[in-house]
């Protein structure tokens, strides 16, 4: 078991450090000094992320879990102030994801080197909420499963309804657009005589809002497919001049596994007749597990003892880390301690009773995972 104070005192200290996408390092410094205290190595790279592994063996399971927040917005509480209230714990990231940072370091703290008949392998990652510029790759995380291959991957993502837990197994992909749509300026007095680019990509949202988007089932629940405008501009510099150029941002949230999408879109934006320029500047086709994985059933296993239910096993509307882990064909889960609902939310929280629970039972799960041969659950 966890020590529960400990969990809460962790927490709220994760949420007094300010962690911005950008300025991970102080929080990164404190992950690393409280690894440790604990007499467990740790090591930062070089975009922040922060390592460290539990035990030896040819077994692994890695944990994960992003240092970074979105910027405070409306908040009436202290963002930074991580205090408790009732059976609550308020600020910015208490959820997403300092809650699942502090499980991390309170299971490397509660586990028994001794008792693992494998490795545990922590990652903090940077710039989950953001991407990093000028490196390498966009997200912390894609260093991690550069550095490290583990059995199976926990990420721990909010993944509580009001103290109730669900399995993610996978997620939706994301696909950013930025389209640009030609036109011809002119005065605007004498409209005909130019081409208003706002006019031909209005013609061009109708195509895309047409463009089928497809629906699946998954783990028994139905999906399907969202594709929202999310920016229009144009270049008139002034009120009476019809614009030349119009850039629409478009944010598609695709089923997993759709990696053709990209020709699918690009084909009607040119069926649209629209003169345009098409930039896909970020894609990740999201992922699912196969409901028969064995990792996913010994995770399942692990939540349904410890919660004494059947949890809900979904796909993950948001994107998360856990692709990158998959990509590397290390099956990977998000389950985690904060409240779904809370995430990118004014006055955030974390409720305590679930936050405890859904520690244990990381915490079991990777004993029983890592458990030495004669204890061990699942192995292979
Ligand atoms: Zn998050």
């Amino acid at each position: 078991m966890v020590n529960r104070e400990r969990l809460i005192r962790t927490t709220q200290e994760l949420i007094q450090i300010p962690s911005p996408t950008g300025e991970e390092r102080e929080i990164g410094k404190y992950v690393k000094a409280e690894l440790e205290a604990e007499g467990i190595n740790a090591e930062r790279d070089e975009v922040g992320n922060v390592y460290a592994v539990v035990g030896e063996g040819e077994r692994s399971i890695m944990l994960n879990a992003h240092l970074d927040t979105v910027p405070p917005q409306g908040y009436k509480e202290d963002p930074y102030g991580g205090i408790v209230k009732g059976n609550k714990i308020i600020g910015l990231g208490a959820s997403d994801c300092k809650s699942g940072v502090a499980s991390m370091l309170e299971i490397a703290r509660s586990v028994n080197e001794n008792e693992l008949g494998g490795r545990l392998i922590l990652a903090f990652s940077v710039a989950e909420e953001g991407v990093l510029k000028g490196k390498k790759y966009p997200k912390g995380s894609m260093y991690a499963v550069e550095r490290y291959s583990a059995d199976g991957c926990v990420v721990l993502e909010p993944t509580m309804y009001n103290g109730v837990p669900r399995i993610s197994g996978g997620c939706r992909g994301r696909m950013i657009l930025e389209i640009d749509v030609k036109g011809k300026s002119a005065h605007s007095s004498r409209p005909k005589s130019g081409k208003n680019a706002i006019e031909e990509a209005m013609k061009l949202v109708k195509r895309l809002k047409d463009h089928e988007l497809l629906k699946g089932r998954y783990f028994g629940d139905a999906l399907e497919e969202t594709l929202s405008i999310v920016r229009i501009e144009s270049n008139s510099p002034a009120t009476n001049i019809i614009p030349s150029l119009c850039s629409i941002t478009v944010d598609y949230r695709t089923l997993p596994g759709r990696e053709g999408v990209k020709e699918e879109i690009k084909r009607a934006v040119r069926d649209s007749g629209v003169k345009a320029d098409v930039r896909i500047p970020y894609f990740s086709p999201g992922y699912v597990l196969d409901a028969k994985s064995r990792f996913l059933q010994i995770f399942y296993e692990s939540v349904k003892r410890s919660f004494d239910m059947n949890p809900k096993l979904m796909v993950a509307l948001g994107r998360a880390d856990s692709e990158y882990f998959y990509r590397k064909e290390i099956p990977a889960v998000i389950f985690g301690p904060g409240e779904n609902d809370q995430c990118h939310k004014p006055d955030e929280y974390v409720l305590i009773p679930g936050m405890v629970k859904a520690t244990n039972t990381v915490l079991g799960f990777v004993k029983s995972f890592l458990g030495r041969e004669t204890d061990r659950v699942g192995s292979t």
